[in-house]
């Protein structure tokens, strides 16, 4: 921790009273003010430098040899290392084996390079160490945090001045709450849509004090099911799991052929759902997607809302990744009928660029999320605005000020513009894809995110004459070579596309390159490049072995 010189001349580290006094943060002592400042420049000097010379994702290292270096579990008596000896080992041990999301060739996640203002937001946000589960840990920052939770509201709902009057900073509203991640936000749409249905009635206290099992028997039910998209996110299943609804409760609807929730076969399934024979079933929510995570694509939110408003249902819309398209006057009618769902997932760590992590939930009704309220007695007193009264999770860093201030910063225009690049960039990318004959485009972006596979030409033609069992040698033999161009091209370590498998009923698995543009520096010529590495690496590696 901190040197103190032994009688050889050698300096020693160790941990006492006095060392410790010197490690916290003091308003008081003018050395930290140096201090801070000092680390800082080395941390981004040092950081800096090492992206500029590792312009690759990463650099080769088997994951055996890397958990070789990580086996010791024990931890040291005494203090091992200075805080810049910390920081040179990062930079120079940790970082270059870590993956370099801000390359403009990492396209195959949903993140990516950030701008740089939210490092300096985020260490405002360590250094000022606010809690805003409570006033007492928080106070400014619990109000602005409702500020920015209203402006996120507005995109989405925009409803009039006087409900933002009425509601921006009424301890008794929610119009909703950061949680960590996306995961989390659906997860608090289905605890709440979950409470709404199972509402107390006389005799009984409500699901969330009585639980499942009696919540079944005072509605005379035997199971309640979620009806999601084929294409929806793993975390509605995790929310199954979680609320005791059971995660084969979480009800896939087959989606169309451009990838969309299909209408007709979700009014069949809540007709057989609700009056069919076997369990006595109730539906307790659907979930429209503003933005697949396999395919980007929408779903048709607002004949969902439709349905839902006629059978009752609570809609929730997930626009984890898609949510911050509203902000685009271009492309924000791509995202219409979001608006009329009673509760929508947003992430701030996905397109508004914030660094890990930051989830949000909003809700239509200011109210709703009283279902959920919880109170304790040494804070979250009843009446009182402490954010954590209505929130899945307790403590947690300030990520408002990070998002309210970065509002400020871009203004609606400046993401826009990143938002527009990212669906334009994607529709050039599909174009590109259409004029190169080893591949085929499988999903067209409708946001910034496409599906392709390489489809050889003579494998085309074979495949036209095929029958159905020549098909599937073929597919087996197509999956392959995504699959080890999409892993030699990883280990190359120079670009970075993902690979997923899209599942449809009555159809085999169909292994596909996955691409997520969302970095403002992915440019059409660097597309080209990283296409061109793929034509390279499938010649070199299937045509050669053939000829
Ligand atoms: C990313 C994503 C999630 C989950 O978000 P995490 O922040 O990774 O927990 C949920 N739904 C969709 C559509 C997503 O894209």
């Amino acid at each position: 921790m901190l040197k103190k010189q032994n009688f050889k001349g050698k300096t020693e580290l160790v941990a006492n009273w006095d060392t410790l006094q010197r490690i916290f943060i003091r308003p008081e002592n003018e050395e930290v003010r140096a201090t801070l400042v000092k680390y800082m420049e080395q941390i981004l000097f040092g950081l800096h430098d090492f992206l500029m010379k590792n312009v690759g994702i990463t650099e080769e290292a088997s994951l055996k040899e890397l958990s070789d270096r990580f086996r010791d579990s024990r931890i040291n008596r005494n203090p091992s290392k200075k805080l810049a000896d910390v920081i040179k080992g990062i930079i120079e041990n940790i970082a270059p084996h870590a993956v370099n999301v801000a390359s403009p060739y990492f396209i195959g996640h949903m993140t990516s390079a950030i701008p740089f203002f939210m490092v300096h937001l985020q260490t405002i946000v360590a250094a000022l160490n606010q809690n805003p589960v409570k006033l007492e840990t928080s106070k400014v920052v619990s109000i602005l945090e409702r500020q920015v939770l209203a402006k996120i509201h507005r995109i989405i709902y925009d409803k009039n001045d006087v409900f933002y009057e009425e509601h921006i900073q009424r301890p008794g509203s929610t119009l909703g709450s950061f949680v960590e991640d996306g995961t989390l936000a659906n997860l608090t749409a289905i605890w709440v849509a979950r409470n709404i249905f199972f509402k107390p009635l006389s005799g009984f206290a409500g699901v969330e004090k009585e639980g499942l099992a009696v919540a079944y028997q005072a509605y005379d039910i035997e199971r309640c099911v979620v009806l999601v998209s084929q294409l929806a996110h793993y975390s509605l299943r995790k929310s199954g799991g979680v609320l005791g609804i059971g995660n084969e409760n979480i009800l896939p609807v087959d989606v169309d052929s451009s990838n969309r929730m299909n209408m007709g076969k979700l009014q069949t399934a809540i007709r057989n759902l609700q009056k069919g024979p076997g369990p006595k079933t109730r539906i307790l929510a659907v979930v429209g997607i503003a933005g697949t995570t396999e395919t980007g694509t929408v779903d048709p939110l607002p004949e969902i809302a439709e349905i839902c408003a006629e059978n009752g249902i609570h809609f929730h819309a997930d626009a984890a990744w898609g949510g911050p398209v509203l902000l685009s006057k271009k492309y924000r009618s791509l995202l219409s009928g979001t608006e009329q769902a009673d509760s929508v997932t947003i992430d701030g760590h996905k397109q508004f660029y914030m660094p890990m992590s930051c989830g949000m939930i909003y809700f239509k009704d200011p109210h709703i999320m009283d279902t959920v309220a919880y109170h304790a007695a040494y804070i979250n007193r009843p009446g009182s605005v402490d954010l954590g009264i209505r929130s899945l999770v307790g403590s947690r860093a300030a990520m408002s000020l990070i998002l309210g201030s970065a509002l400020e910063i871009m203004g609606a225009r400046g993401y826009a513009l990143l938002i527009d690049h990212g669906i334009e960039t994607a529709h050039a990318f599909a174009e590109e894809i259409e004029a190169r004959p080893l591949f085929e485009l499988v999903t067209s972006p409708q946001l910034n995110i496409l599906t392709y596979r390489i489809f050889p030409e003579d494998i085309k033609r074979e495949w036209n004459k095929a029958d159905c069992q020549k098909k599937k040698t073929l597919l087996a033999g197509l999956n392959n070579i995504n699959i080890t161009v999409q892993r030699l091209q990883r280990e190359a370590g120079k670009s970075f596309v993902s690979r997923t498998t899209l599942k449809r009923r009555g159809c085999e698995d169909m292994v596909v390159l996955r691409v997520v543009i969302m970095n403002p520096m992915t440019t059409i010529d660097i597309i080209g490049e990283i296409l061109d590495e793929q034509e390279d690496i499938y010649h070199r590696q299937f045509m050669c072995a053939q000829g």
